[in-house]
């Protein structure tokens, strides 16, 4: 990808940059670098307000079509888009599942109707979302999910457990993958239904995190329904729906996270200089290393973009990449706070902003999929190892 813009391009980046800095310098400064990854509860109400004005402004779901609300915007724009929001200081999203993970997989798998009733709320931000993947026994392997679901007349009624699903308190809507075939083969007897959230089976208990905030869940489902055609991509086909979907969630819904690195390694610098540690030699070893790998992780995530779909293997190489990099950006950060880094308030904890990512980010390599699963992939997608031995 060209590091200078085309004419396009750089008319696009004027727009995105105006609109971003009007907006950030104006009556939404409040919300700057607020949000994001273990500070989810950070002015939630208020970044509901800022997720409506942006699909209001158009620059929700930039990549989708046009003829659903889109701007069609290409590849590089979405890359400049999520600069320009990075560099204006844009808050976390909190319609993040629905633009960067369901949208795109109802854009590719869903019927005409899914299409027309789902991607409006997450266009305009006023239905939120969240993933009904993992289960206590079904996380790494994923097809072992327990949930059922049977349809009843027009509905499908649903029982079972959902286990760390992010957001599901502020979420009015869940993609489940769910049992509907029993009688078929493993990867053949799912499903992936869009299931109402505020409903009289769907109960929603708090899981309190090292951060001592409760950004995942325990979801459980008692006789829940939903619409019979609520199934994205037909009944029986939720395997292969599911794993469209983390390909989004490897690829290009991960690009502004990694941009917004940019901000928190700069947050160290500071730190660093602030605080005499940046004359430390080792340390400044560790920063400009540091540095250094955050420019391959920006690369990384450009070139899976590009060819991620086309060469297999390179969607884990960037997930292993970019959760690494950020777990150690956390101990980085606690380093430079020194013995300050071990000190904080009894619970409910107080932490300072880089205790609570250093905390936070342990869990990046083991979300979207652990980095031994992405090793796994590497061997056989693209070394082509035997397949290891599945039970
Ligand atoms: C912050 C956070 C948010 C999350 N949000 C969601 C969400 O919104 N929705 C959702 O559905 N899930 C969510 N998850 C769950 C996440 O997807 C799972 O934690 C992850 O897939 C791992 O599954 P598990 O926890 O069951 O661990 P397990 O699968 O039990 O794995 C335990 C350990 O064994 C290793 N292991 C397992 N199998 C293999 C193998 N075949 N080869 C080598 N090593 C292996 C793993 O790497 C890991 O180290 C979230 C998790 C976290 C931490």
């Amino acid at each position: 990808m060209s590091t200078t813009d085309s004419p396009e391009d750089a008319a696009f980046r004027a727009e995105a940059r105006e609109w971003l800095t009007a907006q950030l310098e104006g009556p939404f400064a409040h919300v700057r670098f607020r949000g994001g990854p273990g500070e989810e509860e950070d002015a939630f109400e208020e970044r509901v307000v800022w997720e409506k004005a942006m699909g209001a402004a158009g620059w929700t779901g930039i990549s989708w079509p046009k003829e659903y609300g889109g701007r069609a915007a290409t590849l590089s724009q979405q890359v400049i888009f999520y600069q320009e929001y990075a560099r204006a200081g844009g808050p976390g999203r909190v319609g993040h599942i629905g633009e960067g993970l369901v949208a795109p997989t109802i854009l590719a798998f869903g019927s005409e109707e899914q299409k027309q009733r789902f991607l409006p709320g997450i266009k305009n931000g006023t239905e939120l979302w969240c993933q009904g993947y993992s289960e206590p026994a079904a996380g790494s392997d994923l097809a072992n999910v327990q949930t059922r679901a049977r349809l009843e007349g027009d509905e499908w009624v649903i029982d079972g457990q959902k286990v760390w699903t992010s957001l599901a308190r502020t979420a009015g809507w869940c993609f489940v993958i769910c049992k509907t075939e029993p009688d078929a083969p493993r990867y053949r007897n799912l499903s992936f239904l869009l299931v109402k959230m505020d409903q009289p089976g769907v109960t929603i208990k708090p899981i309190i995190q090292l951060t001592g905030t409760s950004e995942f869940n325990e979801v459980f489902f008692d006789g829940a329904r939903a619409p019979a055609e609520n199934v994205v991509g037909g009944a029986g086909n939720g395997w292969k729906v599911a794993m469209g979907l983390l390909a989004f969630e490897r690829g290009a819904s991960t690009l502004g996270q990694q941009i917004g690195f940019e901000n928190e390694f700069k947050e160290i610098l500071e730190a660093a200089k602030a605080n005499g540690k940046a004359s430390d030699p080792i340390m400044r070893q560790k920063l400009a290393q540091a540095w250094i790998e955050l420019q391959l992780v920006r690369l990384n995530a450009v070139t899976n973009l590009e060819e991620g779909t086309t060469r297999p293997g390179l969607a884990a190489v960037n997930k292993i990449c970019w959760a690494t990099w950020h777990r150690h950006a956390g101990e980085l950060a606690m380093e430079v706070m020194g013995a300050d880094a071990e000190i904080c308030a009894a619970p409910p904890y107080e932490l300072t902003r880089f205790q609570n990512r250093f905390l936070f980010s342990r869990s990046d390599t083991i979300y979207g999929g652990t980095n031994e699963i992405q090793r796994n992939i590497i061997a056989e997608q693209a070394l082509g190892l035997p397949r290891e031995p599945r039970p």
